[in-house]
């Protein structure tokens, strides 16, 4: 099969578009062609080289895929040729956290395409249970826009947070997409949605899929507009990912008994945090990674009914994945960047 791959960590230059050995399935398995796989930063992680995770190399990252059942080693209720797309984590299965439903802190945990090989390739091999299959409606580059960034935000907003109706949630970074997931189920929830992005663009895009009010962060302080549009309280739930750029602005911008969730630090992980606000304002700090196969099941019902559309900001060819690697990197995108084998 093609595979985009890299054989060393680097630049978007060291990954290559080649020939790669065909995947084997295991029992259990299932074998899966590639139809579309969008991008996580997690990818461009991965590539750089990481301090405490090796990477095996030569590596195929890819954690979100689209594309059609071609083998299964195993029984299964998922007919061959069935379009689906594929539940990212993966975990042991029979460990306590595995077997309580929350799989995602299971200490085997992996995503696909992390210490796995993913979906930058012509096929990929999963558990059979991690097969979702699409409706037909759905084509297969809003498929894989989906699964990664909206178990995470469901997670984060629905299991974490708990977030419902007469919430304000302030999303940062409306443009990436956890921030897109994040204004679509917040909203989905009867929240009111405060979102951050950069530019004129971005914040009518913003407004397209949900947000009530928009904050240009480059060009306005977040807190002192935070505080503007909810009466000097603050909001109920900031959905974090962006790190020292904006992690105490996030804090400050929390009302009493306010939730932070964070599931990155994009701009880096080294913020302060000062702890008069966290006891006197009776703050909660969540960290979130990922979610589990239930919630994703749960959030795929919003797909299917057409109350989420995961916002594929621009497809590229799997054999140009450097330049995608590239636009992801430059952050100029409105929502996912989606390679097509
Ligand atoms: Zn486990």
């Amino acid at each position: 099969m093609k595979a985009a791959r890299f054989h060393r960590h680097g630049g978007p230059e060291v990954l290559q578009y080649e020939d790669a050995p065909d995947p084997v399935v295991p029992e259990g398995w299932a074998l899966v062609r590639v139809r579309a796989c969008a991008l996580n930063h997690l990818d461009i992680w991965q590539r750089r080289g990481l301090d405490r995770v090796t990477i095996p190399l030569p590596h195929i990252s890819g954690a979100d895929v689209s594309g059609d059942v071609v083998s299964i080693n195993g029984a299964s209720t998922v007919a061959l040729g069935t379009r689906v797309m594929l539940q990212p984590g993966l975990s042991c299965g029979v460990c306590d956290a595995c077997r309580n439903g929350k799989e995602n802190r299971c200490r085997q945990y992996d995503v696909l395409g992390y210490q796995s090989a993913g979906g930058y390739a012509e096929l990929v091999t999963v558990p059979i249970s991690s097969l979702i299959p699409i409706p037909d409606r759905i084509d297969y580059a809003m498929a894989s826009a989906f699964p990664l960034t909206f178990v995470t935000a469901w997670h984060m907003l629905v299991t974490l947070a708990g977030v419902s109706s007469g919430d304000t949630v302030l999303v940062l970074a409306a443009g990436s997409g956890v921030g897109q997931a994040a204004i679509q189920i917040a909203k989905a929830k009867g929240a009111r949605v405060v979102a951050t992005a950069g530019g004129d663009q971005k914040l009518a895009r913003a407004r397209d899929i949900g947000a009530d009010e928009v904050i240009d962060h480059y060009r306005q302080d977040i807190t002192a507009e935070t505080r503007r549009l909810t009466s000097n309280r603050g909001v109920d739930i900031v959905v974090e990912h962006v790190g020292v750029a904006t992690f105490e602005k996030s804090v400050k911008s929390l009302a009493v008994g306010g939730r932070l969730v964070t599931c990155g630090a994009t701009t880096g992980f080294d913020a302060r945090l000062d702890l008069r606000l966290l006891f006197a304002k009776q703050l909660s700090v969540i960290g979130s990674y990922m979610g589990t196969p239930r919630e994703l099941v749960a959030a795929a019902e919003g797909l299917f009914d057409g109350t989420f559309r995961p916002v594929v900001a621009r497809t590229f060819p799997l054999a140009d994945a450097a330049d995608a690697h590239r636009a992801l990197e430059s952050s100029q995108h409105f929502g996912k960047i989606v390679l097509l084998p």
